[in-house]
């Protein structure tokens, strides 16, 4: 049996059909909102919320079409609930209640951030599979957070960031390059034609017990970099600076995530999720990291780690397999904790 997987918690209106025994991914669809929100220079959430709407019945659709199933063999349909932008949760939470309810299947409120921590433990993307406890670095553009993952449902917060999330530093910085929204995988690419020894840049908390993190600081910097730029022939002088940006990102998660690890010795794997887990020059410092306590880094593939679909039927599969499902009545949550699971 399969679940039906749906994401519309920010901009992404995802849908996947994915095997509850084993993880098979039957079919998955995710359509971007960069169109409508770039020329805003970020997501406004009125406009996502009524794109969700427009798109996501029929995306729904298209999935179980491919994976050639009907809603009726369905083992349950999964719907993100939380954390995000509430217009978009209610949009996607009640299209899932809509088919539990029409076809009599359990329902599943999916949580964002666990779908992102357990998309590790979906077979296939780790092997031999990654077992608990291990240690994940959520690097989304909401959060930055060092997690000990111990089981489904059970997280453990180590270390978070003091004030912005690693990829609203990405899209903050991208921004102030005159880059288009949305910023993290454009300031990848000037990067790579930049020297990142150029521009001193600063490491914040580099060093300092514990795994926090800051990134206000770096961007800071960015902006007085910017500023410094002479008037004429700017472009390599930018690329210099996305990448000596990127490499001062790289060299403190490198940091946090050793200190992290230092604080979890049972972990049996480095773990990255999160939007900005896609990013190359963050993976080679992070696979570093693994590599020197002997441990393995599992990174999902780029398109599992930016918002989709795939790990919230997987999420949804895993808490089914507990015998976990949630009332119809069940509200979406803008703000929801990973710690606040093992209650739910
Ligand atoms: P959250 O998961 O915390 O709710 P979110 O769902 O908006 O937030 P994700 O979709 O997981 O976040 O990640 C999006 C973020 O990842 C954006 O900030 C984006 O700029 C960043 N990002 C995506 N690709 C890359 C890349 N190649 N390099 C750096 N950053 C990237
Ligand atoms: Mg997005
Ligand atoms: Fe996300």
């Amino acid at each position: 049996a399969a679940v039906l997987g749906l994401e519309s918690s920010c901009d992404e209106t995802a849908a996947a059909v994915v095997r509850a025994g084993d993880g098979a991914v039957l079919a998955e669809a995710v359509l971007g909102q960069e169109k409508e929100h770039a020329p805003f220079g970020g997501v406004v959430p009125e406009i996502a919320a009524r794109a969700h709407l427009e798109h996501l019945p029929r995306l729904a659709e298209r999935v179980l079409r491919e994976a050639g199933l009907v809603p009726a063999d369905l083992a349950g349909v999964a719907a993100t609930s939380g954390p995000g932008l509430i217009g978009g949760l209610v949009v996607g939470a009640s299209v899932g209640k809509g088919i539990a309810l029409a076809n009599g299947l359990p329902f599943v409120a999916v949580n964002h951030l666990e779908a992102h921590a357990l998309t590790a433990t979906l077979p296939g993307i780790a092997s031999p599979p990654v077992a608990f406890p291990y240690l994940l670095l959520l690097l989304s553009g909401g959060h930055c957070q060092c997690v000990a993952v111990e089981g489904v449902g059970r997280y453990r917060r180590l270390g978070t960031t003091l004030d912005d999330a690693v990829g609203e530093a990405f899209d903050k910085s991208a921004k102030l390059l005159g880059l288009p929204w949305p910023g993290g995988p454009a300031l990848e690419r000037l990067a790579s034609r930049g020297e990142p020894g150029r521009v001193p840049l600063p490491r914040p908390l580099l060093g300092r017990p514990g795994c926090d993190f800051s990134w206000s600081g770096l961007k800071t910097a960015v902006a007085q970099a910017v500023a410094r730029l002479p008037g004429a022939s700017p472009e390599g002088a930018k690329a210099d600076i996305a990448a000596a940006f990127q490499a001062a990102v790289a060299e403190v998660l490198a940091d946090r995530a050793a200190h992290a690890l230092a604080m979890l010795p049972a972990a049996t794997a480095l773990v990255i999720a999160g939007g900005v887990a896609a990013n190359a020059a963050v993976r080679g410092a992070l696979s570093g990291v693994a590599a020197e306590r002997g441990l393995p880094l599992v990174a999902p593939p780029p398109r599992l780690c930016t918002d989709n679909a795939v790990m919230v039927a997987w999420a949804g599969a895993q808490r089914l397999r507990l015998g976990l499902s949630d009332p119809l009545g069940h509200a979406p949550r803008p703000r929801w904790p990973l710690e606040e699971m093992a209650a739910a």
